[in-house]
């Protein structure tokens, strides 16, 4: 069974924690360097990117991040987990800085505020049946990806999800919902990536 963990600096990390033991994974929390060298993959939940961003910094977790994704990690992000794994924000507030893994830019806050959060069916590839629901909440949307990266999901002609490798993120939050099937896409890639080599 593939060990998961979820980036627990701030965020919406017990719902994610939920979503992936529902997958069929054990998930934990990671906050410290040592705590990430023991999991086989990591999701990075939907919060306040540049808070995430300052903590993981301060917690020293922020460059052995980089180079868990760099070597192949498989990683999720929602939302503010998107920013976090994206290359390059459009618009970062000062100080913000990102893991990245997926060649892409996005658009923080593209889809509006707080009050213009919506919810909307996504259909996303590599997820079958029925679209995904998606719940948007200050949602960033990916303004343009590179040759590497592949779009699995459009909303309005905004990229919503995208994967690169073994890289996922999706603008809106699958852990909010009682479907499990995008965390579900993200177990099998854990699983297929194997253990890392240091275990
Ligand atoms: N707007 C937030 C940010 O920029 C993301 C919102 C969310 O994760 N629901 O980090």
């Amino acid at each position: 069974t593939p060990v998961i963990g979820v980036l627990a600096l701030q965020g919406d990390v017990r719902e994610h924690l939920i979503a992936l033991a529902a997958a069929d994974a054990v998930a934990r929390p990671v906050r410290r360097p040592e705590e990430l060298a023991e999991v086989d993959g990591l999701v990075v939940p939907g919060g306040e990117s540049t808070t995430i961003s300052k903590l993981a910094v301060l917690f020293g977790v922020m460059e052995p991040l980089r180079a868990r994704v760099r070597d192949g990690m498989p990683v999720y992000g929602t939302c503010a987990g998107m920013i976090m794994i994206a290359d390059k924000i459009l618009d970062p507030r000062s100080g913000q800085e990102t893991i990245g893994g997926i060649d892409m830019i996005v658009r923080r806050n593209a889809f509006g505020r707080q009050n213009e959060s919506f919810e909307a069916a996504v259909d996303v590839k590599g997820v079958a049946g029925d679209p995904v629901e998606g719940v948007f909440i200050r949602a960033p949307w990916v303004e343009s990806v590179g040759a590497g990266a592949e779009v699995l999901a459009e909303h309005e002609g905004h990229i919503v999800a995208v994967r690169q490798g073994n890289a996922l993120a999706t603008s809106f939050h699958p852990e909010l919902t009682g479907d499990h099937r995008v965390h579900a896409l993200f177990v099998d890639m854990v699983r297929a990536n194997g253990a890392p080599e240091s275990l």
